[in-house]
């Protein structure tokens, strides 16, 4: 798979967080063109800002990376098997990764506190606002996408694609990711296909 390390915006077609994570992988399905926009620490914090995964914020995580590149590499080699583990639990239903997501949860809360929110009226756990956050603020959204009604859970369409999505249209018929992306692209193929034929 190519490494992007680019400063792409993430797409966030997944309906859950986790699910926009699978979708850190663009063209998942053929290996050639494999690309993982989520090529270094410094990108899984960038996801973690744009997502809002981490809501105590990124408090000068890239600064602690840059301090400590070794942990932050075995971080985010975690938070890559993470990410692997949500789309091989939904969509291949493997117990292993199962057994990675409820492991990673388990030590997530541990590493947690339950602290009060804004509101002072109501807690709420907080990662840790280490190097670990992050891996902590992703096993408890893939234990939270886990444990949910995934009866909407799909994979676009599209041969090579493979982002994933919650199909929460009205007919439960949605077939691409995007339709102007891969929706538009295999209807113009479809129909030159049919002009050739
Ligand atoms: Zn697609």
């Amino acid at each position: 798979m190519v490494a992007a390390g680019t400063t792409t915006t993430f797409p966030e077609v997944g309906g859950h967080a986790g699910f926009d994570l699978v979708d850190t992988v663009h063209w998942r399905l053929d290996d050639r063109r494999a690309i993982d926009t989520l090529s270094s620490y410094d990108d899984v914090v960038r996801w973690c800002n744009q997502t809002g995964v981490v809501p105590n914020g990124d408090g000068g995580l890239q600064a602690m990376a840059s301090g400590a590149p070794e942990a932050a590499a075995r971080e985010h080699a975690a938070v890559i098997a993470l990410r692997e583990a949500i789309y091989e639990a939904v969509f291949e239903s493997s117990p292993s990764a199962v057994e990675l997501i409820a492991h990673e949860y388990v030590d997530a809360l541990t590493r947690s506190v339950l602290a009060h929110d804004d509101t002072g009226l109501s807690w709420s756990w907080r990662v840790p606002s280490d190097l670990t956050g992050p891996r902590a603020a992703i096993a408890v959204l893939a234990h939270e996408l886990l444990t949910s009604d995934l009866r909407a859970a799909r994979q676009c369409g599209d041969d090579a694609c493979g982002w994933v999505y919650l199909d929460t249209s009205p007919r439960h018929n949605r077939i691409w990711c995007t339709a102007a992306g891969c929706g538009n692209r295999n209807r113009v193929a479809r129909h030159q296909a049919k002009k050739h034929a």
